[in-house]
């Protein structure tokens, strides 16, 4: 009896406000907000805007909940030193991210990529898009060197009724794409 009320133990908002907002650990990837309508961003945090009904979604989904030791960098299976050959590719470093993109999209592998492009109003700031052309999959090349709302963009999509996209992000949001993937509850508010 005891394990079964463990088992149904309702998680609340409350729980990922104390385990991982409030001690500063939250990297504010959105994935919660994402997840859920009575969630927003205010004053740089993920904040209750609603009634929460303790369903767990965004604790589940949020990258720094249960952290296991194979989560951490995930599985490897070679490392390659590239650069691209199109002259059209403007990279970071090699270029390779744009170049498998357009790839991707050219053949069919993907209907879309979730990117980051520069702000337009605020150049130093990122604004993460649902690239579907080359064209803009070429005017995301490029880092910026600041946190990206990309998870918004993912969600949006998938409830556009994409299916296949290319995903584009640091390790954090990556650990949120993990989890929506793995988990029960991922896409359960979709
Ligand atoms: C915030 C951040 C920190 C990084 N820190 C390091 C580091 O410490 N060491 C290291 O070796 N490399 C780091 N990188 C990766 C590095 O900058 C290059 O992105 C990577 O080497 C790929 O190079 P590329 O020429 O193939 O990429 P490109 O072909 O130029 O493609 C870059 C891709 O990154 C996307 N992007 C740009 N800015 C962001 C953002 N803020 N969030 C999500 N996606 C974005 C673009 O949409 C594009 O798809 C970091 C990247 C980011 C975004
Ligand atoms: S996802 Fe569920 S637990 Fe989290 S705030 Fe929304 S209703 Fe509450
Ligand atoms: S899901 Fe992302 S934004 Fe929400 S608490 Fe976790 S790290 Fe922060």
């Amino acid at each position: 009896m005891r394990r079964f009320l463990k088992d149904r133990e309702r998680i609340s908002f409350s729980k990922l406000k104390r385990e991982i907002i409030d001690p500063g650990i939250c990297t504010l990837c959105g994935a919660c907000v994402a997840s859920c309508e009575v969630l927003s961003i205010a004053a740089g945090k993920p904040a209750l805007k609603g009634r929460c009904t303790a369903c767990g979604v965004c604790y589940n989904q949020c990258p720094r909940t249960i952290t296991t030791e194979s989560s951490l960098i995930g599985k490897v299976r070679d490392v390659f030193t590239a650069k691209s050959l199109l002259s059209e590719v403007k990279g970071q470093d090699g270029g390779v991210v744009t170049s498998m993109l357009l790839y991707a999209l050219e053949d069919g592998l993907i209907d879309s990529a979730v990117m980051t492009v520069k702000s337009e109003d605020e150049p130093w700031k990122p604004v993460s898009i649902v690239a579907q052309t080359s064209e803009d999959i070429l005017r995301s090349a490029g880092s910026i060197y600041v946190h990206s709302l990309t998870m918004e963009s993912l969600l949006s999509s998938i409830k556009r009724g994409s299916r296949s996209i290319g995903f584009v992000g640091p390790p954090c949001n990556i650990d949120a794409v993990h989890k929506m993937q793995n988990s029960p509850y991922g896409l359960l508010h979709l």
